[in-house]
């Protein structure tokens, strides 16, 4: 016997989405309920991708079960399909599991012909409608079953409409109706090669056959990339018996929210149209009255409608987008979904069913995903503003920003220090570029991805930022910029939208991030449900302040460079690095003491109450130094006009070091531990720092939990011997202030070695906190710069590779070491407190990863503390049945 292909609506429900596509399901759903629906059927998924399967021919049987359904559907509506006197007449529509809005074109009114349109006109008495109907169906079916341009049938309407002195479609006469008929079926002879199918039968089974062909259309498959929706689960077909919202004054159409989909508000939101049919609504054709008006249009109706939204939205206990006809006072139901929202509504939605007693605060958490709170935390463009949308980009930082363009990180600084803002444009950036990054409101660059330089940094620092924008021609020579082929010279003011990755012209009006009571108690139960804790990592005590505010319970990683590279410092650093002897070099860093402290001090203080992780210097030095190929042209001037030996001089010798220190993979190359391994007393002085900074606010009375992590480490040895210059420098410290400090030391696992020897390093750390970019470099032999923007997106277009390992955290390979980490080190230290820091933190797929690994922390962008936290809340509920 043949697979069942077809079902009539009362053989479904809404839990069979997956076959029945999401619009069948919640059919069939809504005639089980006993709403008023169309009686119609529902052609499965299954056929669909058999169809495909196959070579693009429907299964057999199929056919052998659409007739039979459309039988029950007549005797249903007591009409015939194809039938001269009462014809019944269907809509064909494309429904898959997710909601695919528009992609794929609905056919209705199928069933017309040259005789049921007669038929159609008699038993309404209204050839003006009849006509009209037919019209409209020879235009869909044109359109969407046999590929006719639609501007064909556009042109005869503006004709018809001209040679009758009308400007709505509404006010055609019969006349004129015919007229288009006959002129949209010569058109289609003409397009085709053969007349437009007349029995029912054929128009209805090509039909079928278009809705499986557009699965595969475009505008679908791009749809379907965009929201990650896989591809071969299919879309079903539903045939319904049509309901007509142009029958006159008394008929209508609509669509609306049982809340409001923008804000949230439990209050009905929605449009309609009277004497209009199906897309007329959303065609923008005239214009729609909001569903309030429908009360005084007919108060019946409307409170029918209203008691139909109540009852949807409690049985599917979530907001209810649905559309609806009024067939001459009656009301239909024609589709309900779970309405799509923006991430403020969907927030405030969920904490309104939790207190209505709908739904409980776990299913609340599941409705939002993590990536959506991001929109709420960032400036963004006022959704009414009209905008003239330039170039588009890769959406590397969200938020959005308004300035004048520059190209230097120089003149950005210059500008903003003077109060201007700026947008800073460059074709990429480079931690040279920082001040001007903290000065410019926004940033744009013409190369690099979601993870270069420009996207990380401003991620960090919360800026909005458009990176891999390749329209961008720049000239830094001339100062400017071109966009197709358009000219925008250093001043001109453009804005750029980081949640979308539009470059738009001039000014945008913004509006400002609004955390709602409603997010403040959602996060809340978030942090009640979850294990996981979330810290942040900031460099910075604004940083660290902010990661407070959006609720981190402890600084995962505070990187040292960054205080480094403070212009008033460089030169101090640079005197260290060039250092011929240890004197030289003490005396450097015995300047550098106390601008660390400093630095320490205030992000200590910040967080006081909760811990706070201080990275030791990580970077290989020559990144404190010139660039050589800056020195060779300085010093080729310097020579040109030997004006100045002293300073060739010391160009030469700087050069000389950068040469000295320069390496072949600087990644594996001097840094990490590496560098208090050769430089003691680099780490002796950032160990001080640190503990002078915590002895003098224990003197103030805060309380205070520094801990100091080792990177890059390889093995116990290392380890051991940077933890002696740490805890030797404590206890010098603390005799010195006659004072306890409660410290703690650990390391970072990054190095896959690390990994595997953990239970031996374990032994002699309080922490671990797994560093998975490097990790993730390391284990996979893949340099992320060199990767990403090159061969990295070969593997994900070939499906080597699902996600950038960059972005998701790897867990098959690296995820594996991270497991064998946990799982060493625990076994010789219990205690040992285990977390991840880098941009996995905030990912809410590695976010689970690390829940389910029994990590004790993540650690991310003080931005995205709210997403981990949310995310770490759904990794529990989504890991119940296992962790029992
Ligand atoms: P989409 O997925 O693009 O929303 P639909 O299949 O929902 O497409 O249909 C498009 C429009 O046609 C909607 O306004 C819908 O309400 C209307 N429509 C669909 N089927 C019928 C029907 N049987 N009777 C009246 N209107 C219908
Ligand atoms: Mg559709
Ligand atoms: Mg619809």
């Amino acid at each position: 016997m043949a697979k069942k292909y077809v079902y009539l609506f009362r053989e479904g429900k809404a839990s069979m989405r997956d076959l029945l596509g999401g619009k069948g399901a919640n059919l069939a759903e809504m005639t089980q309920i006993g709403l008023p629906v169309p009686p119609g059927f529902t052609i499965t998924t299954e056929a669909c991708n058999e169809y495909y399967s196959i070579g693009e021919n429907v299964p057999e049987g199929t056919w052998e079960q659409v007739w039979p359904a459309l039988t029950e559907v007549e005797a249903s509506t007591g009409k015939l399909f194809g039938d001269k006197k009462n014809p019944l007449l269907v809509s064909v529509r494309s429904g898959a599991k997710f909601s695919m809005p528009g992609m794929m074109d609905t056919v209705l009114n199928l069933g017309l012909n040259d005789d049921t349109v007669e038929a159609l006109a008699a038993n309404t008495q209204n050839e003006r409608f009849a006509w009209d109907c037919y019209r409209r169906f020879i235009q869909m079916f044109g359109d969407v079953v046999l590929e006719v341009e639609h501007y064909v049938f556009e042109q005869i309407l503006e004709i018809a409409k001209e040679k009758q002195g009308v400007r709505y479609d509404s006010e055609l006469s019969p006349e004129s109706l015919k007229w288009m008929v006959s002129e949209y079926k010569k058109k289609i002879q003409r397009h085709t090669g053969k007349p437009f199918p007349m029995d029912p039968r054929v128009q209805l089974e090509l039909a079928v056959l278009a809705v499986f062909r557009s699965w595969n259309n475009d505008r679908a498959n791009v749809y379907r990339r965009i929201n990650n929706i896989p591809h071969d689960i299919g879309t079903a077909v539903n045939v319904q018996s049509m309901v007509f919202g142009n029958m006159g004054s008394d008929s209508g159409t609509g669509v609306a929210f049982t809340r409001n989909p923008s804000t949230g508000e439990s209050a009905l939101y929605g449009e309609y149209l009277m004497n209009a049919q199906g897309e007329d609504v959303v065609a923008g054709i005239r214009t729609p009255n909001p569903i309030a008006t429908l009360a005084q249009e007919n108060l019946d109706i409307y409170n029918q409608f209203v008691d139909i939204s109540k009852r949807l939205e409690s049985h599917y206990r979530d907001m209810q987008d649905i559309e609806f006809t009024i067939e001459r006072g009656k009301l239909y139901m024609l589709q309900t979904r779970n309405g799509k929202r923006t991430a403020s509504a969907a927030i405030r939605v969920a904490v309104e069913l939790f207190h209505e007693g709908v739904i409980t605060k776990e299913e609340a958490i599941m409705r939002i995903e993590p990536e959506q709170l991001e929109h709420l935390l960032h400036r963004r463009m006022d959704s009414d503003a009209k905008l003239q949308v330039l170039a588009k980009g890769l959406p590397a930082s969200p938020g959005a920003a308004s300035g004048r363009i520059v190209f230097s990180a120089e003149e950005a600084e210059r500008l903003g220090d003077a109060g201007e803002k700026v947008i800073l444009i460059r074709t990429e950036t480079t931690p040279d570029d920082i001040r001007g990054i903290l000065a410019a409101q926004g940033i744009l660059t013409s190369r690099g991805g979601m993870t270069s330089h420009a996207a990380v940094v401003s991620r960090h620092m919360g800026k909005p930022a458009v990176c891999g924008c390749d329209a961008l021609k720049i000239d830094y020579g001339q100062g400017l910029v071109v966009i197709e082929g358009v000219e925008y010279s250093q001043g001109t003011v453009l804005s750029i939208d980081g949640s979308t990755g539009r470059v738009i012209k001039g000014e945008v009006m913004m509006v400002d991030p609004e955390l709602s009571e409603e997010f403040k108690e959602f996060l809340g139960w978030a942090d009640e449900i979850a294990r996981l804790k979330v810290m942040a990592n900031a460099d910075t005590p604004t940083e660290a302040s902010n990661a407070r505010g959006y609720g981190a319970v402890g600084i995962g990683l505070t990187r040292t460079e960054h205080m480094f590279m403070d212009p008033a410092r460089i030169p101090i650093v640079q005197a260290m690095i060039l250092a011929q002897t240890l004197e030289e070099r003490e005396d450097a860093l015995a300047k550098l003491l106390p601008m660390q402290e400093e630095d320490f001090y205030g992000i200590l203080k910040a967080m006081q109450g909760l811990s706070v992780t201080i990275r030791l210097l990580d970077p290989p030095l020559h990144e404190f130094l010139p660039h050589s190929e800056e020195l060779i042209v300085e010093i080729t001037k310097l020579k040109i006009t030997q004006k100045d030996p002293v300073n060739l001089h010391e160009k030469e010798a700087l050069l000389r070091k950068v040469r000295a220190l320069s390496e072949l993979n600087p990644m594996l190359g001097h840094r990490g531990c590496r560098l208090g391994v050769s430089f003691p007393e680099i780490t002796v002085m950032q160990a001080r720092a640190i503990f002078q900074a915590s002895a003098r606010l224990l003197k103030e009375g805060l309380d205070i939990h520094p801990e100091v992590m080792i990177p890059l480490t390889m093995g116990k040895e290392e380890f051991i011997m940077m933890r002696k210059l740490v805890d030797d420098t404590a206890q010098d410290v603390m005799k010195e202030q006659a004072i306890q400090i409660n410290y703690k030391v650990g390391t970072m696992i990054e190095v896959p070695r690390a990994a595997l020897l953990a239970d031996e390093i374990g032994k002699v750390a309080d922490f671990f906190s797994f560093g998975t970019n490097d990790l993730t470099q390391m284990t996979m032999g893949l340099s992320r710069d060199d990767a990403q923007g090159k061969f990295l997106p070969v593997y994900l277009e070939k499906n080597l590779m699902k996600t950038d390992p960059f972005v998701v955290l790897d867990r098959d390979g690296v995820g594996k070491l991270i497991g064998i980490g946990v799982n060493l080190g625990r076994s010789t230290n219990p205690d040992l407190h285990l977390g991840i820091c880098g941009e996995h933190g905030g990912e809410p797929n590695s976010v689970e990863f690390c829940h389910i690994v029994g990590l004790d922390y993540v650690s991310c962008s003080p931005f995205r503390v709210p997403i981990a936290r949310l995310a770490a809340a759904q990794a529990v509920v989504k890991n119940k049945d296992q962790s029992k």
